[in-house]
């Protein structure tokens, strides 16, 4: 098996200190030592790759997107109360058809291709899709099947396994996964969630559900009023209306495990932190979605003094604002700047922990994701990097450059996807063969070089 050794200025491993001067060796779709360049002298016939004045660092892991509403950025004004925009929503989805739900899925999945995220949990509302946009994208992808039966006259049963009929026949990827979501407590009934809970036991699956993302849901749980109380119907709303918070709801019901992703939480009744640390579950926040919305503060530090294990994600862009007067993208590190902006936001070194180790813990993928460590998968990203390293972290979450590396399963992304190229038009980005930048021929120079023995 060939030995690939990448150098870097300061290399983050994120769960031990920066190194100076130091290397990452590969083999296969493994890292195999981590360690400073004096240390780890290069063996024979090991390819090194000099990445230069760079950070390098674990790929980052979003936790929580929708590639399918990519398309849908600047077509939806924020609104309240946020069943208005829920319908709006509705109307928007009925009017797109497969293929622009295809193109979407696959420009949203090349966004973050070319923003430094190599594993990302999904929520699929159209599975007819992935046999195709599993194909068309090297990103390492947990793909939650969305489930919606708050309506639906099929047995709970059927809906699932609906669902996971149409995932794509005998795929042999290690690089893609899949799980459920049912969407939200409000949109699924308790027969449902039981059964995916059942469903994804078995399996080892994630599960991942919205939970207490507005005013309106945790008012209809907490209080049985407010404006999504009066939009369902009296047959369709849930029958504990006014008696608990909506994590309440679910820690009562048996739902919350360590199996269970939750997004948003940005309503919380008194004891829910200590109900989701109970059960293990993990939470994702999405800084910009929950700006576009202005929703409550996130509590995050009631949560994480409660032990809840807190991860970032995108969201879709849909729920995005634009950067000033450019089109938002799928990117995490505009997800940790903008955490890293707000007022009482935690330490930059804890923001890259929950866009990096605490999403490999989120996923089920502690020592394997998330950190660079000797028996880890080989994703690894860098940038560019002269500062010292005591400001590292800082300029990590308000990077907003080009990611110039890129590894997923041991793979190159060659060249690494630009931010630029991920706005082009879908067609002109179906290949890898885009020219290199010249910042990207400077730093991926490689070099045969000698094993001189260990040191
Ligand atoms: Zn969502």
């Amino acid at each position: 098996m060939s030995t690939l050794i990448l150098r870097s200025r300061l290399v983050i491993p994120i769960s031990r200190p920066p190194i100076d001067n130091g290397v990452v060796v590969i083999e296969g779709s493994r890292i195999t030592a981590v360690g400073s360049s004096v240390a780890l002298p290069p063996g024979d016939g090991a390819t090194v790759r000099d990445l230069g004045e760079s950070i390098l660092l674990p790929g980052l892991i979003n936790c929580h997107c929708h590639f399918d509403y990519t398309d849908m950025a600047g077509l939806l004004p924020s609104q309240k109360p946020f069943t208005d925009w829920i319908r709006a929503m509705i109307a928007l989805k009925a009017n797109w058809n497969e293929s622009q739900f295809a193109s979407s899925w696959a420009r949203g999945a090349r966004m973050l291709e070319g923003s430094g995220t190599t594993s990302v949990v999904n929520i699929e509302s159209l599975p007819q899709l992935l046999p195709d946009a599993w194909k068309a994208t090297p990103l390492r992808l947990w793909s939650c099947l969305e489930l919606i039966n708050i309506h639906s006259t099929l047995p709970p049963e059927k809906v699932i396994s609906t669902a996971i009929s149409q995932l794509p026949d005998d795929h042999q990827d290690p690089t893609k996964r899949w799980g459920l979501s049912p969407h939200a407590p409000y949109s699924t009934t308790e027969a449902l969630r039981q059964l995916t809970l059942q469903r994804a036991e078995k399996g080892q699956h994630l599960i991942t559900t919205h939970v207490a993302e507005s005013d309106e849901e945790f008012d209809l749980y907490e209080n049985a009023s407010g404006a999504l109380f009066d939009w369902l119907h009296p047959h369709s709303r849930p029958a504990c209306c006014g008696t608990h918070s909506p994590v309440g709801m679910l820690d009562e019901t048996g739902y919350l495990t360590s199996r269970l992703l939750v997004a948003h939480c940005n309503r919380l009744a008194t004891g829910d932190e200590d109900r989701l640390s109970r059960a293990g579950c993990s939470v994702v926040h999405c800084p910009r979605s929950h700006a576009y919305f202005d929703h409550h503060p996130f509590p995050w530090q009631r949560l994480d003094k409660a032990g809840v294990n807190l991860t970032l994600g995108t969201d879709s862009l849909a729920s995005t604002s634009p950067e000033g007067n450019r089109p938002p993208r799928l990117d995490l590190f505009a997800e940790m700047a903008q955490l890293a902006g707000q007022k009482n936001a935690p330490e930059p070194k804890e923001i890259l922990r929950w866009a990096t180790l605490n999403g490999a813990k989120a996923i089920h993928q502690t020592g394997r994701l998330g950190e660079l460590r000797e028996g880890a998968l080989a994703d690894l990203i860098a940038v560019p990097y002269s500062g010292p390293a005591t400001q590292a972290d800082d300029y990590l979450v308000h990077f907003q450059d080009t990611v110039t590396f890129s590894m997923i399963n041991g793979k190159t992304l060659t060249p690494p996807r630009s931010r630029a190229a991920s706005l082009a038009p879908s067609q002109n980005l179906e290949s890898n063969g885009e020219e290199p930048s010249s910042q990207d021929r400077v730093i991926s120079q490689e070099t045969r070089v000698r094993r001189e023995g260990p040191a």
